[in-house]
């Protein structure tokens, strides 16, 4: 498999430094960490590993910003037209975005160019929307000892938000807490993935480009043990926004209960697919086909369960397996590819183990299994059956292209093993029956449920996951509030 170097090679150039503080910097240490092209295994850049006295410097600034300066005067209509002016430069900026993604996280190049960077633009454009809209109410009560009273609340922005996010949609996931946060009115500090920083250090640029006042926006870049961790125990956070693994997202709500930060989480998901015998097969398979190999299945919505009716099981699997093998994987970059690699050999080696493992545990391979021999960390997209719902690779987030599909004999049975898993971030269910399609929307314990479909994420839509899957909401109306307190002032008459 031919793997192009050019034109990603240098798409790295003239990435290192950090933004603190309107500044660009070098981290206080000196010390850098090397961002790797997945699919060529060669440098993109060596980019500042940020410290524990980088955070500071970051947090620092944000709060000076927060605590009465210039950004704390900054009215709605204004903090309006900048978001709009960023989504403007988001838009300039777009092709050169899309690369940077795909380089660094290894989707081919359409992904980016037909969702990320889209959804990123829309999502700050949306909430561009918001800035000036964010209103109280007033609440009539009886009164208080005796006497009449008026209620208003306000909405306040929450304050200096820590925001924590991860590699496999850095762009748009940067955009999901950046443009709420500003919005609102809050400053922020942005730890980015040490695997995927590029886009987000772009992103940097344009708020400086767009005019935000300097450390109202900053990128501290760096490990996740290093930097990651001293952002979420830094005292001068208000609220800590994370995108990531269940394991960090729990470490990251014990280290914020010290100083009771508030706290959103994203984390992982085994979304199960249920396919009703009435399904549009053909429209079934092809949705659930994408739902397993967009992103190589590193999306924390992908659909890596399939319960399928007993009586359509085997036309499923079989049309999975040949949807699985008609995937080109490739150069990311080459207009044809549809799965390019995984981000790193870490994952890969992840990915490879829990194959391995659901074979020791009896599944049987319909279609790829191992990994593409060459440069670049490809792994084939993965059909498994003979695998039960509580197998670990039924239960563990895999991250990877590998779908388990399993039997049910009616819908009690599909909804029972849909939600038997800690996870519950979304759900899709394939039928042309209206009252199946909605009544198991209503018993799936997801954030989301797609009725045919999959994958169909809006900035006006939140987002979020139940039990592991996560705790609070992201974008939409719901995503504004997250960012903001209501104060109650009551006037006693
Ligand atoms: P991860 O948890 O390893 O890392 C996420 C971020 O946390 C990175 O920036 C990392 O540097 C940082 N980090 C690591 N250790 C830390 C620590 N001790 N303290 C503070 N920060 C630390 O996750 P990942 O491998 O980057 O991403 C994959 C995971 O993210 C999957 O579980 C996936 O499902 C989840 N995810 C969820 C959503 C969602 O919307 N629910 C979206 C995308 C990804």
């Amino acid at each position: 498999m031919a793997v192009a170097t050019a034109p990603s090679a240098s798409l790295g150039a003239g990435f290192r430094q950090m933004y603190v503080n309107g500044k660009w910097t070098d981290s206080s240490s000196g010390e850098t960490f090397d961002v790797v092209n997945p699919a060529t295994e060669s440098v993109l850049a060596s980019i500042s590993a940020g410290s524990a006295q980088d955070v500071d410097r970051a947090v620092a600034a944000a709060r000076a910003q927060f605590d009465g300066g210039e950004w704390s005067k900054v009215p709605g209509p204004q903090r309006s037209r900048l978001l709009n002016r960023l989504a403007d430069l988001l838009e300039r900026d777009k092709e050169y975005l899309a690369k940077l993604e795909s380089a660094t996280v290894g989707k081919p190049l359409f992904e980016p160019t037909m969702l990320d960077i889209p959804n990123s633009i829309d999502t700050v454009r949306y909430f561009a929307g918001w800035a000036d809209k964010i209103e109280g109410r007033t609440i009539p009560t009886a009164g208080a000892f005796g006497r009449p009273v008026f209620n208003y609340t306000i909405r306040e922005p929450v304050g200096v938000i820590g925001a924590i996010t991860p590699w496999n949609a850095p762009t748009m996931i940067a955009a999901w807490k950046l443009a709420p946060a500003l919005a609102a009115g809050c400053t922020v500090v942005m730890k980015p993935s040490e695997e995927a920083p590029l886009t987000t250090l772009h992103l940097a640029k344009l708020v400086e480009e767009a005019g935000f006042p300097a450390g109202v926006f900053n990128v501290v870049t760096g490990l996740g043990e290093v930097a990651g961790a001293a952002l979420a125990r830094h005292p001068g956070i208000d609220k800590i926004s994370f995108t990531g693994s269940p394991e960090v997202g729990r470490e990251i709500q014990k280290v914020a209960a010290d100083g009771f930060k508030r706290v959103t989480l994203e984390l992982g998901g085994k979304t199960p697919h249920i396919v009703l015998p009435d399904a549009a097969l053909d429209a079934a398979v092809g949705g659930v086909a994408i739902g397993l190999f967009a992103n190589s299945g590193q999306i924390c919505a992908a659909g890596t369960r399939v319960f399928v009716h007993r009586s359509r099981y085997e036309q499923v699997l079989e049309g999975l397996g040949a949807a699985a093998n008609g995937v080109k994987q490739g150069d990311p970059f080459d207009p044809q590819t549809q799965m390019g690699a995984l981000v790193s050999r870490k994952q890969l080696d992840r990915v490879a183990g829990y194959v391995r493992l659901g074979l020791e545990e009896g599944a049987k391979v319909v279609a790829g299994g191992d990994r593409r021999s060459g440069k670049g960390y490809f792994f084939k997209p993965t059909i498994l059956s003979n695998v039960s719902n509580d197998m670990r690779i039924a239960q563990e987030e895999i991250f990877g292209p590998v779908g388990a599909v399993m039997p049910f004999d009616d819908v009690e049975e599909a909804v029972r093993l849909a939600n038997a898993t800690r996870y519950g971030l979304s759900a899709s269910v394939w039928t042309r029956d209206i009252n199946a399609a909605h009544s198991i929307a209503a018993r799936v314990r997801a954030g989301t449920v797609w009725i045919n479909g999959w994958g169909a994420i809006d900035p006006r839509l939140p987002w979020g996951g139940f039990k592991t899957s996560g705790i609070g909401r992201e974008l939409g109306a719901r995503g504004l509030d997250a960012c903001t307190e209501e104060k109650v002032v009551t006037v006693v008459m």
